[in-house]
């Protein structure tokens, strides 16, 4: 029996597309542009021929796909792709299924990237994680027990929408309050533009901060007491033991040295240690690793 699987990430913007073996071995890796603008019926083809592509006429078992929101299998659709509204059009997975000879698993694009990152730094190590992706938006995928959380309907980990502000910034998700209000890269700009009419992205904003810039800097000292809440809320909830952090947000170095003791003022209960905030290894190739992982879960090879 052969043991190679391909993994895709579904983004918004790009599909990207890895061949594995068994034991974990990249054979190949493709990226093309999604065309969302299309079709449904077009970014299937396309998520089908990259598929062929990155195979290379090796046979596969089994394919993993990761994409935005969550997949409900009664209707075949996709429910929260704010970002891709055609995504969630009905006939996405099983247009694809159907050009496949192979199972193909289909789960939450944060969770793949959480699974990626909890085997690259976390296994044998720590047992209960969470991922946390700050960019564009916040997601979240959690490990309990060594085994991916999903909750009942696969729904489970999205903390970017709790919220630490009943009365707080309106969220693109129309709640108000949210953590995504606050913490994702498009919302670090929007908060720098109302204190100082400039608009910014994250990376010239920290780079002010550096220089001592007072708006930066209270803007910053925001955003870092806003983790420690926002991270306390969910291991006190969950007993989590680490997290991860990753999306392009996670690139600023300030988070690893000033949240972990303000994190640790909010701890509740049983003694704790300080909660490492470890900063994800993988960059963007972590999505398309999870969701080779969940192919190779669906063979039995692994477990989670
Ligand atoms: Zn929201």
């Amino acid at each position: 029996m052969n043991k190679y699987v391909v993994g895709v990430d579904l983004g918004g913007t790009k599909v990207e597309a890895c061949l594995l073996d068994k034991d974990r071995n990249l054979f190949g890796r493709k990226r093309v542009s999604s065309e969302a603008s299309k079709s449904i019926d077009h970014v299937v083809q396309n998520i089908a021929n990259i598929i062929h592509e990155v195979s290379e006429g090796k046979d596969f078992a089994a394919v993993g796909m990761g994409t935005p929101g969550t997949y409900v299998p009664s209707e075949d659709r996709l429910y929260g792709a704010p970002h891709t509204p055609i995504y969630e059009d009905p006939g996405l997975v099983q247009g694809l299924q159907k050009r496949l000879d192979v199972p193909l698993v289909v789960d939450n694009d944060a969770n793949c990237l959480a699974l990626a990152e909890f085997f690259a730094s976390c296994e044998g190590k720590y047992r209960y994680v969470m991922a946390v992706i700050l960019g564009t938006g916040v997601g979240c995928g959690l490990i309990l027990d060594n085994k991916l959380y999903r909750g009942s309907k696969g729904g489970a980990g999205e903390i970017g929408h709790t919220s630490i502000d009943i009365n707080g910034r309106v969220c693109e998700c129309g709640l108000k309050g949210c953590v995504e209000a606050y913490l994702s890269g498009p919302s670090h700009s929007r908060r720098y533009l109302e204190l100082s009419s400039k608009k910014l992205d994250l990376r010239e904003i920290y780079a002010l901060f550096e220089k001592g810039d007072p708006i930066a800097h209270r803007l910053f000292e925001e955003s870092c007491r806003i983790m420690g809440v926002f991270f306390a809320n969910t291991i006190n909830a969950l007993d989590l033991e680490a997290v991860i952090l990753g999306g392009g947000v996670s690139n600023i170095p300030l988070w690893y040295e000033k949240v972990p003791p303000l994190m640790k003022q909010c701890f509740f209960g049983i003694p704790r240690k300080t909660v490492p905030i470890i900063k994800a290894r993988l960059g963007d190739s972590a999505g398309v690793f999870g969701a080779a992982y969940l192919a190779l879960r669906e063979l039995g090879i692994m477990d989670f």
